[in-house]
C-alpha cells in the first residue's frame, strides 16, 4: 500500500507550531498520534521514509493478548496476572535479565490495547495457543502486518494529524530545558518544526529482532533495549500526556524523562 504522504509544496509552513510532533510512522507512531490529536492537540508526525510501516509492516503481526472479545467468544477465562506469570516460561536461561515491572505492563495494559485496535479496524484471527503460554492468547493480524499501517494511517488521518514523510529527525532543541522544535533533513534540504507541548520519539529496537536489525538513528534519549509492545506503550504515554498537557495549546512541557 502506497502512503499518501503530504508533499513538500502541501507540507506545513515553517512557521507552523505543533502541540505534539511524533516521530516515526510505525504502528507506535501513529498510535501516540492519533491519541494526541484524541486530546485536542495539534499532532504532526514525522517520517523518514517515503512511506508509513517500518518495522511494524514487516512483523509476521501476532498479538499476544488475554481478556479479549476473542477469547470471550471461545469460553477461555483468562487474566493479565496469568499472561504475565506465563511470559516468565519465555525467558529459560535469560531469566536474570527480565525486567517483570515492564512485563506487568504489557499484560496489564494489552486488553485495552486489543479492544483499541480493533476500535481502529484492525482485524484478528484466533486466539491460537502459544506454549508456554497456558491459555490462547496469540492473535494474528488479517489479512498481514500491513493492516495495521493500513487502518492507524486512516484513523489519523480522519482524526487530522499531519502527516510529513521524508522527514528524517536529526536533532531535537532544547531551550530553558523544554523541547521547542525538532530539526530533520528533507529531500529539499533542512526545516526545523516547531513543538509547543513536546514529543515522541517511537523508533525502536526490539530485544527479539535487534541482532538482525540495523541500529535506527534515534533521535532524543536512548531508552535502551526494551520489548514491550510498543503500541500498548504509545497509548499509556499518550494518557500521561493528557495529565500533563490539558489543554493542549499554550502548553511547553518538559520533554519525557525515562
Ligand atoms: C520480521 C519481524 C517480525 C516481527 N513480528 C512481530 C510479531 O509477530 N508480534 C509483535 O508484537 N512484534 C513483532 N515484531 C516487532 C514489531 O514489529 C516491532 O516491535 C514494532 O513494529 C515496532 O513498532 P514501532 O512503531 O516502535 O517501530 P517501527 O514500526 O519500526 O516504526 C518506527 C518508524 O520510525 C521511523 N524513523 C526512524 N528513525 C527516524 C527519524 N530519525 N526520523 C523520522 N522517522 C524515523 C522509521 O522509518 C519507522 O517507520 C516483529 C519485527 C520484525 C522485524
Amino acid at each position: 500500500m502506497g502512503s499518501r504522504c503530504l508533499t513538500m509544496k502541501t507540507d506545513p509552513p515553517d512557521t507552523a507550531t505543533f502541540d505534539v510532533i511524533v516521530v516515526g510512522g510505525g504502528g507506535s507512531g501513529l498510535a501516540a498520534a492519533i491519541e494526541a490529536r484524541a486530546l485536542g492537540c495539534a499532532v504532526l508526525l514525522l517520517e523518514k521514509n517515503a512511506q508509513l510501516g517500518g518495522s511494524t509492516a514487516w512483523s509476521i503481526g501476532s498479538v499476544t493478548a488475554s481478556c479479549t472479545p476473542h477469547q470471550a467468544r471461545q469460553g477461555i477465562a483468562d487474566s493479565p496476572a496469568a499472561h504475565w506469570r506465563d511470559m516468565a516460561g519465555f525467558n529459560g536461561d535469560l531469566d536474570s535479565r527480565d525486567n517483570p515491572d515492564l512485563r506487568r505492563v504489557l499484560a496489564d495494559e494489552m486488553p485495552d490495547t486489543f479492544r483499541w485496535l480493533l476500535q481502529h479496524g484492525v482485524r484478528f484471527y484466533g486466539p491460537m495457543p502459544e506454549p508456554p503460554h497456558s491459555k490462547p492468547r496469540m492473535h494474528n493480524v488479517l489479512p498481514n502486518s500491513r493492516a495495521f499501517i493500513t487502518h492507524l494511517e486512516k484513523a489519523a488521518r480522519r482524526a487530522g494529524v499531519t502527516i510529513v514523510c521524508g522527514a528524517r529527525a536529526s536533532a531535537l532543541v532544547v531551550e530553558d530545558g523544554c523541547l521547542v522544535a525538532i530539526d530533520c533533513a528533507t529531500a529539499d534540504g533542512a526545516r526545523r518544526f516547531r513543538a509547543r507541548g513536546g514529543a515522541f520519539t517511537t523508533p525502536t529496537r526490539s530485544r527479539r529482532h535487534r541482532s538482525r536489525r540495523r541500529r535506527p538513528a534515534t533521535p532524543g534519549r536512548d531508552r535502551g533495549d526494551w520489548n514491550v509492545d510498543v503500541r500498548t506503550t504509545a497509548v499509556r504515554r499518550a494518557r500521561r500526556l493528557r495529565r500533563r498537557t490539558s489543554p493542549c495549546s499554550g502548553v511547553r512541557d518538559r520533554p519525557e524523562q525515562r
